[in-house]
């Protein structure tokens, strides 16, 4: 691909909106070129800036009208009405004497904060992201009949399938003595970024275990569950390890303890 098309991807790009081929495109592109990489480097951080730095929260249309109907019709100009609270201790520092303009401000002031503070303490974290996005593409690759790229329950057979389609080396272990049947292995994409994907069976229960580079230390393993999926993911050796499955959670956090053994041999 020309160096001005993929100029025009990046904006999509940066938006994490393209598919697998586009992306590990790009991705190759940016290693060679020196242009490309600087410009990526620009619409990340302004992407990032406007991502972290902004919020927008849409009132609910009647939260107007009820502040509306709490603020008196008429203000005298010349002389504000003055309510006394002579009930407060003077130690409670308050002015005996507040213009219901300050009350009334002071009120939607600290509705708005709370109501902020609320909205900000629901908002998903990053690894509740990843747990619904890591389960939708569990769904995906059951449904679309895609498990597998290649399909090997011999693990010299898997690894060596991922070289040249990913920047890292994944580990790959067959758990068949354990139970654990390595089925396979594909190339997906998760939070951003291309990653392994494995394809482990429990019975009749199949496991994606998805694996991509960390930046961060040693974590884990932790445990999620939603919509009747469960999630166990633990990073370990500057990688990330996501296990999806519709098997018992006992069985996910078994599976994850005996990999993290055996990886660490
Ligand atoms: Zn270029």
């Amino acid at each position: 691909m020309e160096h001005s098309e993929i100029m025009e991807l990046l904006p999509a790009y940066v938006d994490q909106e393209l598919g697998i081929a586009e992306t590990l495109t790009v991705q190759s592109h940016l290693d060679s070129c020196p242009e490309c990489r600087r410009e990526y480097a620009e619409q990340s951080a302004l992407s990032k800036c406007v991502r972290t730095e902004t919020a927008y929260f849409k009132a609910p249309p009647d939260l107007a009208a009820r502040i509306a109907a709490h603020i008196p019709d008429t203000l005298p100009q010349d002389k504000p009405r003055r309510i006394s609270l002579p009930s407060f201790p003077a130690s409670w520092g308050l002015s005996s004497n507040l213009s219901w303009l300050q009350v009334g401000t002071a009120m939607a002031t600290l509705l708005v904060a709370v109501w902020s503070a609320g909205l900000y303490l629901n908002l998903p974290t990053a690894d509740d992201r990843i747990t619904e996005e890591a389960i939708s593409n569990h769904v995906r690759s059951l449904q679309a009949d895609h498990l597998t790229d290649v399909a090997s329950t011999d693990q010299h057979t898997v690894k060596p399938w991922f070289n040249g389609k990913l920047n890292f080396a994944p580990t790959v272990i067959d758990l068949a003595p354990q139970g654990f049947v390595l089925e396979g292995g594909r190339l997906d994409y998760l939070d951003g970024h291309p990653v392994a994907a494995l394809i482990y069976r429990r019975q009749k229960h199949p496991i994606n275990l998805y694996i991509w580079p960390a930046n961060g230390k040693d974590a884990g393993p932790k445990a999620e569950s939603s919509r009747g999926y469960h999630v166990v993911h633990w990073t370990a050796d500057e990688m990330h390890y996501w296990a999806v499955s519709d098997v018992e959670e006992s069985e996910l956090l078994k599976f994850s303890g005996i990999l993290r053994l055996a990886t660490h041999q």
